[in-house]
C-alpha cells in the first residue's frame, strides 16, 4: 500500500517511521511519503492560508498549492481521506474497506479547515473519505490521519507478526473485548477470575462472551440491537 500525507508539519508524521509501520515500510509492505504542501506555495513566505469568504474568524488552507500537490502526486483513482470533526465518524469498518485500497492519501487540515473546492475536486478524480476521529476538535489533522492509518495498516496481511491477535479484538463484530488478565495470579490483593485457570475452554470462551456483552450494554450499549441489549440486561451483575 502507497501512502501518502499533505501537511504543513511533516515532522508531526515522524511516528509513522516508528514501530510497526516502520518495520512494514523496511519490507516493503508499506511505502510512505509524507508532503509539506508549503513546496507548492510560491509567494515569498509560502502562504498556505487565507481569510474565509463571508468573514469570520480564523483562516482557511488556500486551494492552489493542494491543486498543484494533487497534479504532482498524480492522485487520481486513489483514496483521499480528510480527517475532519464534520466528517463521518471513523470506525473498524471504515479501517477494513481503506485496508483494501492501493493507495491512500492523507488531507491534514489546520486553521479552519480547508477550501470546499480542494474536497469538490479531488472527488471528480478521487475516491474521497471525510472521516472524523470523534466529536471533539483537534488543532489539525495530522493526530487524526496517525490514528486513521495505525487502525487501517495493521488490517494488511502479512502487518502483524501474529495475525491471530485481530481475532476477538474490540468492534471487530460489534461487541467490545471482554478483560484481559496475565501474572501473577494475585496483585495488589485481585485475584485473576476462576474460570481463566480453570483450563476448562468451553467455560472459558462462554465467560468472555458473556462479559463482552455485559461490558457493551454498560459502555456502548449504542453498539448493540434492542434484542442483544435485552439479554444482556439479564447478564448485568445486580449493584
Ligand atoms: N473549523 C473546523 C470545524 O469546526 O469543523 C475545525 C478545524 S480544526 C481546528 C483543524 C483541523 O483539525 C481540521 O481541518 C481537521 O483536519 C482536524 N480535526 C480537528 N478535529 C478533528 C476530528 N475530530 N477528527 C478528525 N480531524 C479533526
Amino acid at each position: 500500500m502507497k501512502l501518502d500525507y499533505l501537511t504543513i508539519f511533516p515532522e508531526y508524521l515522524a511516528p509513522l517511521q516508528l514501530s510497526l509501520p516502520g518495520k512494514a515500510i523496511e519490507s516493503g509492505l508499506l511505502e510512505i511519503a509524507v508532503h509539506d504542501i508549503r513546496q507548492w506555495a510560491h509567494d515569498r513566505h509560502n502562504t498556505v492560508d487565507d481569510t474565509p469568504y463571508g468573514g469570520g474568524a480564523g483562516m482557511v488552507m488556500k486551494p492552489e498549492p493542494f491543486g498543484e500537490a494533487f497534479d504532482e502526486l498524480a492522485i487520481a483513482g486513489a483514496t483521499v481521506v480528510v480527517p475532519t470533526p464534520s466528517g463521518r465518524p471513523f470506525t473498524q469498518a471504515d479501517a477494513e474497506d481503506l485496508a483494501t485500497k492501493d493507495r491512500l492519501v492523507f488531507l491534514c487540515g489546520r486553521y479552519e479547515g480547508i477550501d470546499q473546492r480542494v474536497l469538490d475536486h479531488a472527488a471528480s478524480i478521487a475516491d474521497v473519505r471525510e472521516l472524523s476521529l470523534g466529536d471533539y476538535v483537534l488543532n489539525g489533522g495530522e493526530v487524526a490521519a496517525l490514528a486513521i492509518t495505525e487502525a487501517v495498516v495493521r488490517l494488511i496481511p502479512g502487518f502483524m507478526g501474529n495475525a491471530e491477535s485481530l481475532v476477538e479484538e474490540s468492534h471487530q463484530d460489534g461487541l467490545l473485548e471482554y478483560p484481559s488478565y496475565t501474572k501473577p495470579q494475585t496483585w495488589r490483593g485481585h485475584e485473576v477470575p476462576e474460570i481463566l485457570r480453570s483450563g476448562n475452554h468451553g467455560a472459558i470462551a462462554a465467560w468472555r462472551l458473556e462479559q463482552r456483552r455485559v461490558r457493551t450494554a454498560e459502555r456502548r450499549p449504542d453498539l448493540l440491537s434492542v434484542s442483544e441489549l435485552a439479554s444482556s440486561e439479564s447478564l448485568r451483575p445486580e449493584r
